[in-house]
C-alpha cells in the first residue's frame, strides 16, 4: 500500500546487466574497472572534484567510454567535467567490486541502487497519488498561472486577472520562473539566476497494439545513432496502464532541436522497429509528444552557490521555493513530498494562504 488509500503494487526492477555487451567491449569495462579499483585502494579515497573524473574514478576507462560519459553527456547537455559531484549520491549507484564483476562476467543481478524496488499504483498511475493528496485539501484551484508575485506587497496575481494575498507563500515553479515574475528583486539576483541550467526533454509516447516482446522496465542507450537516451515501458511496470494486449512506450529525448519534434517522433518510430520493440508501423496505433522546458536540473559548479543566494533571499520574504527545480536540486517525487512537509513544518506556526 502507498500512502492516503491508493493501492500499491511492489515493483521489482528488471536490470538489464553490462554482462550483455559484447566480448571486447565486455573486457575493456572488466579491466578498467578492475583498474580503478586497485587504483582507490593504493591512493586513497580522494575524491576528485568533477562528474567526468568521479566516473573514471568509480567505474574505469571501458565503463566511462562505453555508456557513462556518452549517457551523461546526451542526458545533462553538456560535459560531465563541468558537472559537479553533490547528485550522483542516490542516482548513481555505486556498486561493490563484488557486485559488478557478477554482473559483468556472470551476468547476475545484485539489489544496486535506490530504485531497485519501487511501489506503484495499481490503477490510475502516478496520477493516482496525486489525486489522492488532493483529496485531503479543502480548497485548490488549477490551472492559474501566476504572472508577477509581488514580495513587498504579498500579492500574487494571476493570468486570469485574478489576485492573491499572502503570509507565506509556497512556490514550487522553477526557481528562474519565480525570479521572472518576483517584483522587488535585487538586479544582481537576476544575474544570479542566469547562472541556473537544465536541460530540455521531448517525450514521444506511443501507443502499441500488441504486448511487448519483453519484460524491461526501461532501458538507457548511450550511443548517438539514437535520438533517446531512455525507453521508458509504463506498461510493463504496471499492467493497468494500457488496454489489455498493448503497451506504451515513452521515449525520452534531450535537448531537441526547436522545430524538430515532429521529425523526432518519426525517428522514435523508426527506431522502434529497428529494435524489434514494435512488429509493423500498423502497430503503433497512436504518437503523443510532451515537451518540458525543464527536465534536469544541472549540477555545475555554479548551481549550489546560485541556488543558496536565491532560496535565502526568498526565504527572508517569506517564500518558500521547493521541489525539483523550485530548489534546481536533482530528485524524485518522494524528494518533492518531503521537502513539502519540511516547509510546512519550518512556518507551521503560521498558515499558508496560498500555495503554487
Ligand atoms: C523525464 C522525467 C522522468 C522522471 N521520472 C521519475 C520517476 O521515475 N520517479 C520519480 O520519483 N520522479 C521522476 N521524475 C521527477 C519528478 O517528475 C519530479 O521530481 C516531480 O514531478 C517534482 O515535483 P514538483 O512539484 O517539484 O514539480 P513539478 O511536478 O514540475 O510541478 C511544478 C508545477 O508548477 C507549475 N507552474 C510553473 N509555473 C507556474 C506559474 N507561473 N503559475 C502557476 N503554476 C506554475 C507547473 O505547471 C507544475 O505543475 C522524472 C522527471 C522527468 C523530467
Amino acid at each position: 500500500m502507498v500512502p492516503y488509500g491508493v493501492h500499491g503494487h511492489l515493483i521489482e526492477l528488471n536490470l538489464v546487466l553490462l554482462g550483455y555487451l559484447p566480448w571486447p567491449e565486455k573486457l575493456q569495462c572488466v579491466s578498467g574497472y578492475w583498474r580503478a579499483w586497485v587504483h582507490r585502494q593504493l591512493n586513497g579515497n580522494v575524491l576528485p572534484d568533477n562528474f567526468e573524473d568521479w566516473v573514471y574514478y568509480h567505474f574505469g576507462s571501458g565503463i566511462a567510454r562505453h555508456f557513462m560519459i556518452p549517457y551523461n553527456t546526451e542526458l545533462w547537455g553538456l560535459s560531465p567535467r563541468e558537472m559537479s559531484l553533490d547528485w550522483v549520491r542516490p542516482f548513481v549507484p555505486q556498486s561493490s567490486l563484488r557486485e559488478t564483476m557478477k554482473g559483468l562476467i556472470a551476468n547476475r543481478t545484485a539489489r544496486v541502487g535506490y530504485n531497485t524496488v519501487f511501489l506503484y499504483p495499481v490503477r490510475g498511475g502516478m496520477q493516482a497519488l496525486v489525486d489522492a493528496l488532493a483529496a485531503s485539501v479543502p480548497k485548490i484551484e488549477l490551472n492559474r498561472q501566476a504572472v508577477e508575485i509581488d514580495l513587498s506587497r504579498k500579492t500574487v496575481r494571476f493570468a486570469d486577472g485574478g489576485m492573491e494575498t499572502y503570509e507565506r507563500l509556497i512556490s514550487t515553479m522553477p526557481l528562474d520562473t519565480l525570479v521572472r515574475l518576483a517584483r522587488g528583486l535585487p538586479d544582481n539576483l537576476r544575474g544570479v539566476s542566469r547562472r541556473l541550467r537544465c536541460s530540455r526533454l521531448l517525450n514521444v509516447v506511443c501507443g502499441v497494439r500488441r504486448p511487448l516482446p519483453h519484460s524491461y522496465h526501461w532501458i538507457y542507450f548511450p550511443e548517438e545513432k539514437f535520438p533517446f537516451f531512455r525507453l521508458v515501458f509504463p506498461s510493463n511496470i504496471m499492467a493497468s496502464l494500457a488496454p489489455p494486449d498493448s503497451a506504451i512506450i515513452s521515449a525520452e529525448i534531450s535537448n531537441p532541436e526547436a522545430g524538430k519534434a515532429g521529425q523526432l517522433a518519426q525517428a522514435v518510430r523508426g527506431q522502434l522497429l529497428k529494435l524489434g520493440m514494435v512488429r509493423q508501423p500498423s502497430d503503433i496505433v497512436f504518437t503523443e509528444q510532451n515537451f518540458l522546458t525543464h527536465a534536469y536540473p544541472v549540477h555545475d559548479q555554479q548551481r549550489e552557490a546560485a541556488v543558496s543566494e536565491l532560496l535565502d533571499f526568498f526565504k527572508g520574504k517569506d517564500v518558500f521555493s521547493i521541489g525539483r527545480f523550485g530548489a534546481w536540486r536533482y530528485s524524485s517525487i518522494d524528494d518533492a513530498i518531503v521537502g513539502a512537509l519540511d516547509a510546512v513544518e519550518e512556518m507551521v506556526e503560521s498558515p499558508v494562504a496560498v500555495a503554487i
